[in-house]
């Protein structure tokens, strides 16, 4: 993507404030804009005019977009509305924050993507390379805005990005190395459909080369296609059995073996990794392949598999009172991520679900809700249909609904027996709520803490 002498910025967030301080300090006239009020864009509305910057805000905000050719939007937001569909037409770039910043990046950069998985692979592999004395950086979804660092970060460095499908569609390079944990619907309230949200995910292998290298999940039938696309070198992985291939990541034996040009090495047993849960094995094979690929020796690898426990808000142990052990896993805003919770601690389970909604069917937990969970209690505006989900799955159990988190601990408290685990793990997002799901993770432990 070539910098041209004016763009529009679409949706004033920290990482497009940083976006704007990087052009406009490269000498591009940019013109800011939020459909926000800038009464409520705060000290960002502020530095906007400190940089002399514009900004154009309410129902017009993306006017501006009639007679610029280089537009960056905040990922969030839909793609298809009629003036961005009319700037495309006309030939203007779209891209986003992290588009440049993989344009700009001279270090060879991990990308990673899926449905569910993405935090703690990305951090995983963040951590190996880190082991592996490589100067490292962690970004795109996570960790630290990059776009004003790109340009110095050198060539031997190691930049690893968590990648959602919102950034996807605003990219026009593909990393490296390229890791796909998972497909599962999501964020359908957002992308026009499941196939947009599939063909966005795509972005991330698209534009690689010959020379570079696709981490697909054997396991997932609709990730393991992709490598029918791909141009690039495919490593499967698979935590199911070994997936063929002459590299690959699988686990056999209750061994963690990793295959390079046909030559095994095992790495590790699976009793040495302290992440818990299937899901978690999955996540672990394809942060080893994609730092094996990227050069971090055995020693890394073995050091962070072997010491690392997981990522804030993901089955994230918080107390053990009067023999109940709580869970926060409020970072499970889809179905699937509940499920994956479900499947990983053992019954009884009193679970707390419910949050805002995003158009997906709940009907995936029902099994295991059935199986596991001897109280549900529910809140926000999904409570119904959760209701209705389980109760079609056969969950026979006790349903309670809570009005707030509040009462949802109360419930929880006065329902667990010792042996049990209470466990937040919503299938929601939190914007009913909360500002996000760190705020409602936070929430419930400060509750939890205080139980006596
Ligand atoms: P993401 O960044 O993609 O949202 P995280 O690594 O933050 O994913 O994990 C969020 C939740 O998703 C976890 O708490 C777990 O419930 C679920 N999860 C994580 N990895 C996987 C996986 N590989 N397969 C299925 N579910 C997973």
């Amino acid at each position: 993507m070539k910098l041209q002498e004016r763009a529009v910025v679409v949706g004033i967030g920290i990482s497009n404030l940083a976006l704007i301080r990087y052009l406009v300090k490269r000498g591009v006239r940019v013109t800011a804009c939020d459909r926000r009020p800038a009464g409520q864009l705060g000290d960002r509305a502020a530095e906007l005019a400190r940089l002399g910057v514009p900004l154009v805000t309410g129902e017009q905000y993306l006017a501006p977009l009639a007679d610029h050719d280089l537009i960056f939007l905040t990922p969030g937001m839909p793609k298809h509305l009629p003036e961005i569909e009319a700037a495309r037409r006309r030939g203007a770039t779209i891209s986003g924050e992290i588009g440049l910043v993989l344009d700009l990046c001279r270090a060879p950069v991990i990308g990673v993507t899926g449905s569910a998985g993405k935090t703690t692979t990305t951090t995983l592999i963040g951590e190996i390379m880190r082991a592996a004395g490589r100067e490292t950086y962690v970004g795109g979804n996570i960790g630290t805005v990059l776009i004003e660092k790109a340009e110095a970060i050198p060539p031997e460095a190691a930049v690893v990005l968590e990648l959602s499908s919102f950034q996807l569609q605003l990219v026009h390079r593909s990393p490296q190395i390229a890791v796909v944990t998972n497909i599962s619907p999501n964020h359908l309230d957002v992308h026009a459909s499941m196939e947009e949200y599939v063909e966005a995910k795509k972005a991330i292998f698209r534009r690689q080369s010959e020379t570079d290298w696709l981490v697909l999940n054997a396991d997932d039938p609709q990730v393991a296609a992709f490598a029918r696309e791909a141009r690039s070198r495919v490593v499967l992985f698979s935590r199911r059995g070994d997936p063929g291939g002459r590299d690959a990541a699988f686990v056999r034996d209750d061994q963690v073996v990793w295959r390079r040009n046909g030559r095994e090495l095992p790495t590790l047993l699976l009793e040495e990794i302290k992440l818990p849960g299937l899901h978690n094995q999955a996540n672990i094979l394809a942060a080893m392949a994609a730092c094996y690929l990227a050069g971090a020796p055995l020693s890394a690898v073995r050091e962070v598999m072997t010491q690392f426990t997981g990522v804030e808000h993901r089955i994230e142990p918080v107390r053990t009172l009067d023999g109940v052990k709580w869970y926060n896993d409020s970072k499970a805003t889809s179905p699937a991520e509940a499920v994956a919770a479900l499947s990983t601690l053992p019954a009884p389970i009193v679970l707390i679900a419910g949050g805002s909604d995003k158009g997906i069917p709940f009907d995936p937990i029902a099994p295991l809700v059935a199986e596991k969970v001897k109280t549900l209690i529910l809140m926000g505006p999904t409570a119904p249909k959760i209701e209705e989900a389980v109760r079609r799955g056969g969950y026979a159990g006790p349903i309670q609904r809570a009005a707030g988190m509040d009462e949802a601990v109360a419930l929880a408290r006065a329902a667990a027996a010792p042996g049990d685990c209470v466990l937040l793990s919503p299938a929601c997002a939190s914007f009913d709520a909360y500002r996000n799901f760190e705020e409602r993770g936070r929430h419930f432990k400060s509750l939890v803490e205080a139980l006596q």
